[in-house]
This record gives structure tokens, sequence and C-alpha cells, in this order.
């Protein structure tokens, strides 16, 4: 294993005359050269070997600049400087550069360059807009594992491993609050620095980043990546020249390892496949659900807007003949067949199913239709299937899912409808001479509908607006009708229209306090406890361009927090691991 070959023979010359090394250094120096040696043979045939053959023929055939490679194989490699280039300055791009500058500056002798590539003029845009200018920077960290995970629609598997033990919630929260920020826990989960302000977390990140070493360059778009054949990255840059011409200036960079964290823009993913990933087709997801039918005058929501259910239940229900429609053109897996021919293999039909995806959470209507952490987790979670058809489906609101929780505790049964229609029925008894539209009979303890600020006291479970219209609207019921004179018909369908109301979903609308793409690059292809490419070594991912993402309340930035800094550590070993053995 320690024989020297020829070459190494003739470095190992170079070296001593280089180095003016003392004749008592020589044998140490043998058996630590001869080290690094079978190091850094092991670590190319590493890189090397484990290119696919997709690869092969899409990268290695490309031609590295003959500057690059006449620099590269002069310089011993144990002896370059490295390099670590990290495309997409948000914030998992910049919490991977300092996570991989601060891993690099324990090891006192590594030289590493880590250097981000930020397309536009500034770094962390998104921090900035993020909780509506405040940052809601992650999710109420005390909360169980599996309860923060099961908020990942996408990823939620994946990540248990990186939250449990390589970088998890607490490790963010110490992270940030060791650096001076101090956080606050709102009643929902959701976590912001006190100031209220998103430049907070950004001057954080910013100046540990600094402090770290890392050199952020602005204005320099990734256009490419390629790879040379020692398994560096070159990087294909376009910048904006100095004068004041839309010119754009060319430019290539050699990396050893690349961290790849541009969001969701369509350019990050474009590299991503050229290194020989598939993508999984980004859709939107974190949107309020608008129709037209129930907000124009004559519809049973107009005038509500602004009414709050504090826990409703949202189903989906995507019936066989809107997927039907669309089954002969959708693949779930996005490529193009003279692109990529190895992607275009998976392309499957989807098999024929009806899913019904259910949400639960308060419910606001707003002008258009209806938002609020129910509507939004049930985009989340059914992000793919509205984009399926095209934004144009019917969901069920449930609008006292926790009444009729309390009616099954009390060993009733029977469907949703019949349950509530006796309860209802039960009124004609109880108070025959109100009037039906008066207000909702059905009351919870406050702390039952979800609300804090009195355990004790008892509130109607759907509001007096919303009650009346589902009264006199959606159940046609006169506003004059007591109790008393009401029929079965009558309060069956305003039990059907309690517990499965027809939302009539006609578009989406952008949820301005957050919004992220689902879909990404395929986790399969990805090696989770180092978020580093099982095709391409030494390339990493963060953030956004996985297809990773959460419900809102913090959980995407989380996300980005715990992907960033296991890239960043992971490509900093990467890179200067034989240094590091030795
Ligand atoms: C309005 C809004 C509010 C949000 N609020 C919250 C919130 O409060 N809490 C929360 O958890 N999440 C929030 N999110 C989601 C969160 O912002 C994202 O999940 C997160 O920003 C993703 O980070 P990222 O680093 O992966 O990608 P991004 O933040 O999108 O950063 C990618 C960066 O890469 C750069 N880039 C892309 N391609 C290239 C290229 N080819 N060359 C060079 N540079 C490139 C881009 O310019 C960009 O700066 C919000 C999102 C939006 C849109």
């Amino acid at each position: 294993m320690l024989s020297l070959r020829p070459i190494q023979v003739m470095m190992f010359a170079f070296h001593i005359h280089t180095y003016s090394i003392n004749a008592y250094q020589i044998p140490r120096l043998i058996v630590s050269w001869s080290l690094k040696t079978f190091h850094t043979y092991n670590d190319h045939f590493r890189r090397r070997s484990t290119y696919t053959s997709k690869l092969q023929s899409s990268i290695c055939g490309r031609c590295m600049p003959s500057a690059l490679q006449s620099s590269s194989q002069d310089i011993p490699h144990e002896n370059r400087r490295r390099r670590i280039g990290i495309i997409g300055g948000g914030a998992s791009g910049m919490f991977s550069a300092t996570a991989a500058a601060d891993a690099i500056s324990k090891i006192s002798s590594i030289e590493c360059d880590v250097v981000v590539l930020e397309g536009t003029s500034k770094t962390m845009s998104k921090v900035r807009i993020s909780g509506g200018g405040r940052c809601n920077v992650m999710h109420d960290t005390t909360k169980a594992l599996p309860q923060i995970l099961s908020s990942y629609p996408r990823g939620n598997k994946e990540l248990r491993g990186l939250y449990t033990k390589r970088f998890t919630p607490d490790d963010a929260y110490d992270w940030f609050t060791s650096r001076g920020v101090q956080l606050k826990t709102e009643a929902d989960g959701r976590m912001f620095p006190i100031t209220d302000n998103s430049q907070t977390i950004i001057d954080t990140i910013s100046q540990a980043a600094i402090k770290a070493g890392v050199e952020m360059r602005m204005k320099e778009k990734v256009d490419s990546v390629e790879t040379n054949h020692e398994g560096q990255y070159v990087v294909n840059i376009s910048s904006k020249s100095s004068s004041n011409t839309s010119d754009r200036v060319k430019s290539e960079e050699v990396f050893d390892s690349l961290i790849l964290a541009t969001g969701s823009f369509p350019l990050g993913h474009e590299i991503a496949r050229s290194l020989g990933h598939d993508i999984v087709k980004p859709v939107p997801s974190l949107f309020t659900l608008d129709s037209k039918e129930l907000t124009s005058n004559e519809g049973i929501f107009n005038g509500l807007a602004g009414v709050s259910v504090p826990l409703a239940q949202l189903t989906l229900v995507i019936n066989d003949e809107m997927l039907g429609i669309k089954q002969s053109t959708d693949e779930s897996i996005e490529s193009d067949a003279s692109d990529n021919p190895p992607a275009a293999k998976k392309k499957k039909k989807r098999k024929k199913k009806a899913p019904t995806i259910v949400q639960e959470g308060p419910l606001l209507i707003t002008h258009h239709g209806v938002s609020g952490p129910a509507a939004l987790r049930l985009s989340a979670f059914a992000a793919r299937e509205f984009n399926e058809v095209s934004y144009k489906c019917e969901v069920k609101i449930h609008f006292c899912p926790k009444y009729e929780e309390e009616l099954r505790d009390m060993n009733k049964s029977g469907s949703s409808e019949s349950l509530l229609m006796d309860a209802l029925w039960d009124m004609t008894r109880m108070i025959p001479k109100r009037r039906v539209a008066t207000g909702c009979p059905l009351f919870l303890k406050d702390s039952e509908t979800n609300r804090e600020e009195d355990s004790q006291k008892t509130l109607p479970v759907i509001p007096k607006r919303l009650w009346q219209a589902l009264v006199t609207e959606a159940s046609e019921i006169p506003s004059t009708i007591t109790w008393a004179d009401v029929s079965k018909k009558m309060v069956r369908s305003l039990a059907n229209n309690i517990s499965a109301f027809p939302l009539k979903v006609t578009s989406k609308s952008t949820f301005k306090e957050e919004f992220v793409t689902a879909g990404g690059v395929n986790l399969k292809e990805i090696t989770m406890s180092r978020m580093e490419s099982k095709i391409v070594p030494g390339l990493f991912m963060c953030g956004e361009v996985l297809n990773v993402d959460g419900v809102t309340g913090g959980f995407n930035f989380m996300g980005c927090w715990s992907t960033g800094f296991v890239a960043g550590e992971s490509a900093a070993n990467f890179c200067c691991q034989d240094l590091i053995e030795n």
C-alpha cells in the first residue's frame, strides 16, 4: 500500500527541494507523504469510480480549460489550496457557507476558500420579506419531533435523521441564541426574533459568515457547472460588467466541492439535472383557495370576509373524472426525453385513484375564498393534486370537527351528518321558541375550540355571521323559522352544510406571508446524513432546491438551517478530508 510509484518518487524529491527539508525529517516525511498520496489517490479513485455511466457521457466528456488542467496538475493535490463553492446566497446557502468555513477554521493548518456566488445584488432576500418582515425563523423547538416532522408534506421521513442526529431544531435555536438573537415563541408555535425584524436574522448570519471568512460575491450568476478530470467542479459564471451596459462578463472558477443552494430557481434545477439528477416537478405550495362562486355578490361567503372559525377540517376530494382528464399527459417526474434519456425512462403513468386529503386548523374567510392554517396546510399537503386539476376542484369544509369528536367521546356513532343532525334536532326540544338563524346552539369550551384566552368560557362552535349564512342561504331555512317549526329535511340540510360544506375552488392566490415550491431534487438521490449527491461525489445540496418543504410556521427555514449546516460541514470534510486524516 505504501510502495511508491515513479511519479510519487519524483514528487517526493520535489517536496524536499521546494521545502528545504532536513535529513532527519526525511523518514517521518516518507510515512506521512505516502499516507497523503494514498488518501489523495484513494479520494480520486472514490470520486471517479462512483460516476455513473450517465454522468460519464454527460459530464466527463466535456472539456476542461487547458489553463486549469495545467495549474491543477502542477501542484500536488495535498498542497493545493482547497475551494468550496456555494451557488446561491439565500438562507440555506449562507448558513451552509458559514458552517463550512467554521468547520475548516477548526483545523488550523488547512487553507480553504469558501465562496458564495449569488446571482443578485443581495444575499438572503427572502429572509428579508419572510414572515411579513418579521422572519418566522423556526418553529417551537420544544415540540415533540414527530409533531415537527409531520409538518413537512415532503421530506418528513428523510429529515428525521438530520433533526435527531446531525443538526437538530435545538441546535438551530442554540446557533441563533448563542450569537445574541433573542427569540420568542407565539401561541401557534411560530418563533420570531424579539425585534420582530428580519434584519436581525440577516445581520446575524452575515456577521457569522464574515467572521468565519466566507467570501461573498454578488451579481455572479452561475450559468452551468461541469466536472473536470480530477473530479473538481468547473463553474461557469456570468456577472454584470462594471460599466452601465447590459453586457455580462463570462468567467470560470474551479472548486473542489460544490453546494447547490439555489432555492426554487429553475436554473438551479437545470444545473442539478445537467449533473445527472432527476427533478421532481416543481409546483407551488402554501396558497389560499379562491372560490368565485362563493364570494360573488350572490355567494354564501359574500360579506363574510374576516370571519374566522377556530378549528375547521378541510377535505380535498378529487374525483376520478378530474384525474381521468389529466391522466394521459401527467408524470410525477418532469423530464425531457431528448435532453435526459435515463430520466425519461422513469416516466410513469399515475395510477388512477381518487385521493382524499384532510387537514385541520383555524380557517379564515377572505374576499376571495378561504385562508388560514387549515387552508394553507391543505394547499401544502395536496400541492401536487391541486396542480393536477389546475386548482379547480371541490373541498369539503367541516366547521365543527371538535364538536363531532366530543359526541363520539360520548359513545355516539354514525356519520358526521347524522351525529350533527341528532344534536341539532335536540334543539327542537331544548330551545323550541328560538329562531334557528339567531345563532349556533352548539357550544364548546373555549380551550376546545383552539383558543386559549379563557379555558372555562364556552363559545358557539360556529361564529354568528357564518351560522346565519349557513342557515338561511346554504340550507335555505327561512330566517324567521323557530326550532319548533323546523322540518327534519331542513335540519338534515343544515347538518350537511356544517359537516361537509362544498367549497368550489376555482383558483389559488399567493399567500403573501410565506410561500414555497414543492418539488426539486429527488431525495432518493441524496445521502441525507451528509446532504451529498449520490450521483456526483462532492456535490452537496440544501434548502428549497431539494424536494423538501414544510407548512407555514417556520418549518421551511428550519429545514434550511439543518440541511444547510450539514451540507456545509460535509463539504468541508469532503474537501479537506485527506488533510484532516494526516
Ligand atoms: C414571501 C415569503 C415569506 C416567507 N416567510 C417564511 C417564514 O417566515 N418562515 C419560513 O420558515 N419560511 C418562509 N418562507 C420560505 C423561505 O423563505 C424559503 O424556504 C427559504 O428562503 C429557502 O431558502 P433557500 O436558501 O433554499 O432559497 P432562496 O432563499 O430562494 O435562495 C436562493 C438564492 O440563490 C440565488 N440563485 C439562484 N440561482 C442562482 C444561480 N444560478 N447563480 C447564483 N445565484 C443563484 C438566488 O438569487 C437566491 O438568493 C417565505 C417565503 C416567501 C416567498
